[in-house]
């Protein structure tokens, strides 16, 4: 089976991974904070907390910014469900924009409504989750135009975006944001077997992000500093958890790392074969981006110009070994969503997306080949349908 996304593991990988495991610590050790400041200054940013999820770095991006009970935060229906799980584990409310079809990011357009309008009610949200969805940003700076004039704070999501351009900077460098999120889950764009950071230009919310990350404990207070205390001491602050990733991970992130650019410029070769091999087909492709937003492409997403044929299509590329996949099912459709009072029809734009979309194969190790094989099916499929449709 090819799957849709997967890890690329080289020998180099393995062979740092394999030297942590011989002589490193297995936590806590130097392989955290040197991934932390590879990554700072790949983005160009000054602080980075790694954590052992991007779910992780969106709850304490979250709690770091003061979400709390009786706070809304708004995120697009047209994501992984971790971009809106963040707020409900603060205890705050979830409220969704829906998107924009063109770029299939959240709509500017209907955000700017929808805070004037929460702005008359009293109901702005505390903060807002953008998702740049398949690895193409959000305009940044024209969201953070709309927001920063209510006052709400602004966290990317950026799962899918490492490696991504946007107006000449990479992705993460929080020029626009309060807070950037990425995951080296391992279909993302580098892996750590599991994991997330958060990045930020906010000295006191990293401070805070990285006491929360390790149980709300400080070992660096002023008291311990003058030596007025045990060697031993330390202070825990608030209730915090434990969301460390291990040194073991952070080393094969740090060898990734180096392959990153490599692997970002195979993902938009591949994508813009994908675009020649199925321009003629009945399909919608996936939003290109321009000049100053140039995709990571994590996903190669298609539209189906006949919806009714979804099914089939996933059906027969898997009986052909494609393992094409759906992102995402609208998380307001998700019961634990729908028991909060959501319901479907309420986001028509992403639901509407939803009914049509499809995502091949695209990662670094697929082939030329491989991927002339699922043009050929799928021209196969659109032919045997038209067909069946002629009868
Ligand atoms: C993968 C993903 C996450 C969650 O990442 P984990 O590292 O698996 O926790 C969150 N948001 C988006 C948009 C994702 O694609």
């Amino acid at each position: 089976m090819i799957p849709y996304g997967r890890h690329s593991i080289e020998a180099e990988d393995i062979d740092k991974v394999v030297e942590v495991l011989q002589h490193g610590n297995l936590t806590q050790g130097d392989q955290v904070p040197a991934l932390e400041q590879a990554l700072a200054e790949y983005v160009d940013v000054p602080y980075v907390s790694m954590v052992n999820s991007a779910t992780s770095a969106l709850h304490l991006a979250c709690v770091a910014l003061g979400v709390s009970r009786g706070d809304i935060v708004w995120t697009s229906p047209l994501s992984f469900v971790a971009s809106a799980n963040c707020a409900r584990y603060c205890g705050a409310d979830v409220d969704f924009v829906d998107i924009d079809p063109e770029t299939l990011n959240i709509s500017l357009p209907l955000l700017e409504r929808k805070l004037v309008l929460a702005a008359s009610e009293q109901r702005l949200p505390k903060a807002i989750v953008v998702v740049h969805f398949t690895g193409l940003s959000v305009d940044m700076q024209a969201l953070q135009q709309l927001a920063g004039a209510y006052r709400v704070a602004l966290i990317e999501d950026a799962s899918h975006a490492l490696g991504a351009d946007y107006q000449g900077r990479k992705v993460g460098c929080c020029d626009f944001a309060d807070a950037v999120v990425f995951s080296f889950h391992p279909v993302k764009m580098i892996t750590t077997g599991e994991g997330g950071a958060v990045l930020t230009r906010h000295w006191q919310l990293h401070d805070h992000v990285r006491r929360l990350r390790s149980h709300g404990i400080e070992k660096n207070t002023a008291a311990i500093q003058s030596g007025d205390c045990p060697p031993w001491y330390y202070e825990q602050h608030e209730l915090g958890f434990n969301y460390r990733i291990t040194d073991v991970q952070a080393a094969l992130g740090l060898s990734q790392l180096q392959r990153l650019d490599e692997m970002v410029a195979r993902r938009r070769q591949l994508a813009s074969r994908y675009d020649h091999l199925l321009g003629d087909l009945p399909l919608v492709l996936p939003p290109r981006g321009n000049e100053a937003s140039q995709s990571s492409w994590h996903l190669y997403v298609i539209q189906l110009q006949q919806p009714q044929l979804r099914a089939e299509l996933y059906a027969f590329l898997h009986a052909h070994n494609i393992g094409v996949q759906v992102h995402y099912i609208p998380i307001h459709w998700q019961p634990y969503y729908q028991q909060l009072g959501f319901s479907r029809g309420q986001f028509p734009l992403a639901e509407a997306y939803y009914e049509q979309c499809l995502t091949l194969p695209l990662f670094p190790g697929l082939s030329d080949e491989q991927q002339n094989e699922i043009a050929r099916l799928l021209h196969l499929f659109f032919k045997q349908s038209s067909a069946e449709l002629s009868l």
